[in-house]
């Protein structure tokens, strides 16, 4: 399947053009958002850092750009990282101890943090202080190093892999949730006026019911259909432009791509709409099983087109009727 069709961040990611960069202008997620608003204006009322806040939900829904405000907001720096970057101990130190006071500091993939890394967050995150081991063997000893208070903004696709100590620690933590089609279509309104080309209200609602309730997708598709409308129509953002880009990209009228429908094709022809566990999809469809957990699942989950129970996946009814399929007849239905 086509990398660019995906929810996930791109090495060369060019969403960066059509990110927003004030809370006003951040459009969905109206809970949190208003909760955000209230707890930026208290922490900048009391000079204070603003409290270590969590975003988890699934790739490409607006963690790193709501980080990225908050700090804009607070009027103050913005230092990025991600647990996976974080490799010793003396990575993250030297990180902590080059803020300023009040900073945000966002860890991308925070539950990917080696246990060593994450033992040194602990005091920096409760007391703003850094316990160093310098030396070794005999002459080895601790040295306590304070620190500027901060925040720390975490960001994970998977919440159920943090560590207790780790969550409890975040005195905000906030679910980011799929967009609805009417916030994807402001976003791809929005998005085409930036890139400079006009658009047609069926045009951009188009983008917006297949964009799978994702912003980083929506302003993909966008780009890609501004391609074809410049080289195959005549230069304006149509519905008719737009349904034939994304049905020549292979994105359905639900917003599928071909690795969604690779998975429930075969759950539908191999194992009789499931129960089927993740490890034997993973291996089916040689895709990692944090792949399909991450990214594939909660969209289909969301849309109501598969159901996860104690034995393992099973398609729903929905499923069958969008693969064009006959669901079986359940014995003694
Ligand atoms: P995450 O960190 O959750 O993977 P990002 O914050 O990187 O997601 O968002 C991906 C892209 O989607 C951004 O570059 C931005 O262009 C766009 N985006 C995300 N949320 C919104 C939003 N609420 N309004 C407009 N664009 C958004």
């Amino acid at each position: 399947p086509d990398p660019t069709l995906r929810p996930e961040r791109l090495p060369d990611d060019a969403d960066r053009a059509l990110r927003p960069q004030a809370l006003e202008e951040f459009v969905g997620q109206a809970e949190a958002r208003a909760n955000l608003r209230v707890f930026i204006e208290s922490a900048r009322m009391r000079g204070q850092a603003m409290d270590h806040t969590l975003f988890h939900g699934p790739p490409g829904l607006g963690k790193t750009t709501l980080a990225q405000i908050m700090a804009r907001e607070l009027g103050v720096n913005f230092k990025m990282t991600s647990g996976p970057v974080l490799a010793k101990a003396g990575d993250l130190a030297a990180i902590l101890t080059n803020l300023e006071s009040r900073d945000v500091l966002f860890i991308d993939e925070i539950h990917r943090l080696n246990p060593a890394v994450e033992e040194v967050l602990y005091p920096a995150m409760e007391d703003f202080e850094l316990d160093l081991v310098i030396g070794e063997g005999p002459a080895a000893r601790t040295v306590r190093i304070e620190l500027q208070p901060f925040t720390l903004v975490g960001a994970t696709t998977r919440l159920g892999l943090l560590t207790t100590p780790l969550r409890d620690r975040f005195g905000i933590p906030t679910r980011l949730q799929f967009y609805t089609e009417d916030e994807l279509d402001q976003i791809v309104t929005r998005g085409a006026r930036l890139l400079g080309i006009p658009s047609d209200p069926e045009g951009t609602r188009e983008i917006a019911r297949r964009a799978r309730g994702t912003p980083r997708i929506a302003g993909r598709l966008l780009r890609r259909v501004v391609d074809f409308a410049l080289v195959e129509g005549d230069g304006r953002l149509t519905q008719k432009i737009a349904d034939r880009a994304l049905t020549r990209l292979g994105v359905d009228h639900l917003g599928l791509d071909g690795a969604d429908r690779r998975y429930m094709m075969l759950m539908a022809e191999h194992y009789g709409g499931g129960p089927v566990g993740v490890e034997t999809l993973s291996a089916a469809l040689s895709e990692s099983r944090d792949a399909i957990e991450e990214v594939i699942e909660p969209y289909l989950l969301q849309q109501g087109l598969i159901q996860r129970t104690p034995r393992g996946r099973m398609l729903g009814q929905r499923a069958w009727h969008h693969l064009g399929l006959a669901a079986p007849v359940l014995p003694g239905a």
